[in-house]
Parts: structure tokens; sequence; C-alpha cells
């Protein structure tokens, strides 16, 4: 098991350490009064990609492991309300995990008024609440170590980000596809701590090991292709399409 391959097989041995003297907990559990004194938070932020989402949540409901998982509405690669994605919150909570919002202030600040940033988020969380079928009660900041402060470190919603989380206990991620601080010594010596959070991006992790750049090229491809495709189902519908003929038959008559 080698967690630097970025592999399904690795990210399966790792968990299996984890858990060996940890309890699994969502960041819902905190809200809910958990009382663990060993325990691993795992959270995912859904950045890029809900098909690498899912295949890492059915591999951990197969590892009877829950994980909390942050989506965005602003992703420029997905839409949660398009026909395509509309279901994943709802699939992330019936495969036994918890869904969190991941929230871009970037976004979120353009056209709003700070005062009405945390209307904007409440509307977030309601619609996301019904999108899951379940009442989302964490949060975390996308593109956290970006500057400027974060208006909602004090809501009444469990924060990925508080101190609670990430300084009174440990925090490892691998955020760019690259592990932080001493995690593969840990990992080296079977030292992890007893409670932590840790930070996985399932863009990074597949059936076999590949380079973060061969990872998010092979991304990019798949979205040109997918672009490609329906760009050219549309063409084919307007080939097709009565009022397209008539304006070229029309056309070709009226030209001199
Ligand atoms: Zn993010």
């Amino acid at each position: 098991m080698n967690p630097n391959d970025f592999s399904y097989t690795s990210y399966g041995g790792l968990l299996r350490i984890l858990q060996r003297s940890r309890v699994d907990l969502c960041f819902r559990d905190f809200t809910e009064g958990n009382t663990e004194n060993n325990f691993f938070i795992l959270r995912h932020d859904v950045d890029y990609s809900p098909e690498a989402a899912l295949m890492m949540a059915e591999l951990e409901t197969d590892l009877e492991i829950k994980a909390t998982y942050f989506v965005l509405f602003s992703s420029p690669y997905y839409n949660l309300l398009s026909e395509e994605y509309v279901l994943f919150p709802k699939k992330l909570i019936e495969l036994g995990h918890e869904v969190g919002l991941h929230y871009d202030l970037g976004a979120m600040g353009k056209g709003v008024h700070d005062e009405n940033l945390l209307d904007r988020l409440s509307l977030e969380i309601d619609l996301l609440s019904r999108l899951a079928g379940s009442d989302v009660k964490s949060i975390a900041r996308h593109e956290s170590s970006s500057s400027g402060p974060d208006p909602f470190q004090e809501t009444e919603f469990t924060n990925a980000s508080d101190d609670r989380y990430t300084k009174q206990i440990s925090y490892f991620s691998d955020s760019c596809g690259a592990w932080r601080d001493d995690f593969v010594e840990h990992l080296s010596k079977g030292d992890f701590p007893m409670q932590m959070q840790l930070l996985i991006h399932p863009l990074f992790w597949a059936p076999t090991s590949l380079s973060r750049w061969e990872t998010l090229d092979a991304f990019a491809q798949n979205r040109v292709n997918d672009l490609l495709t329906r760009v050219q189902q549309r063409k084919e519908m307007w080939r097709n399409h009565a009022g397209v003929i008539q304006h070229e038959r029309r056309a070709k008559r009226a030209m001199f």
C-alpha cells in the first residue's frame, strides 16, 4: 500500500488502518454531541467531479465507512441543478454519507452585499437540503487558503475549518494531489493521531495509479468529449428542425 500512488487499493488500505482503532465520524456527529475519544473525520471537497466522488463514496460504503461530502453550487465543472447531477446529493445520502455545503466566498460575494451573505448561505443550505432530502448541518469553505476573513466562521452550522477540527485535532489534506505535513511519515510508522480530520479530494484518486497531471488531463478530456457530443446532438436536432429547413430554403432563394 502506497498512498503516494493515489490508487483505490491504497486508499482502501489507508482507511482500514484508520478504522482499526478509531471510530469514523461525520461533522454532523459533532452537532449531535459526539463523545468518542478516538476518531477520524473523513472529509471530501467535491471541486471537480461528482462521478469521482460517487466512485469513492461507493468504495467507502463497501468498507462500512461514512464521510462528509462538501458540494459546490458554483463549480465551473458541474451544475447541481442540471439533470445530470441533480440526484448526486441524494445518492450520497443513500450510500450512508453526510452532505455538506462547500461555499465559495468569491462567487457568493459577487453582487451580494456583506450583510446579505448570511441570507445567501441560508438559501444555498435550504436548496441543498432539499436536493439531498436531508438537513444540511455542516459547511466548509472552498479555497480556504485564499485571503480574507471568513464571515461564516460563527454560524449555527458546523464549520469544517474551525480550530476544533483543524488545530485542536490533527488535520491532513491531499490538496493539489500532494500530501501535506507529515502524513506519509505517520503512515510509514503506523502512528496516526487518535483524533484527526482527513481531507481527501476524490478527483485525484482512481482505480489505477495516475499522476495528478494525468488525472487532470483525463478529467479535462472527458469534459471536452461530453461537450462535443452535446453540440453534435444539438446540430443533428437543428438539421432536422422544420424552422431551420424553411429558413435555409428561403435564404437560398434570396441569394443574388
Ligand atoms: Zn474546494
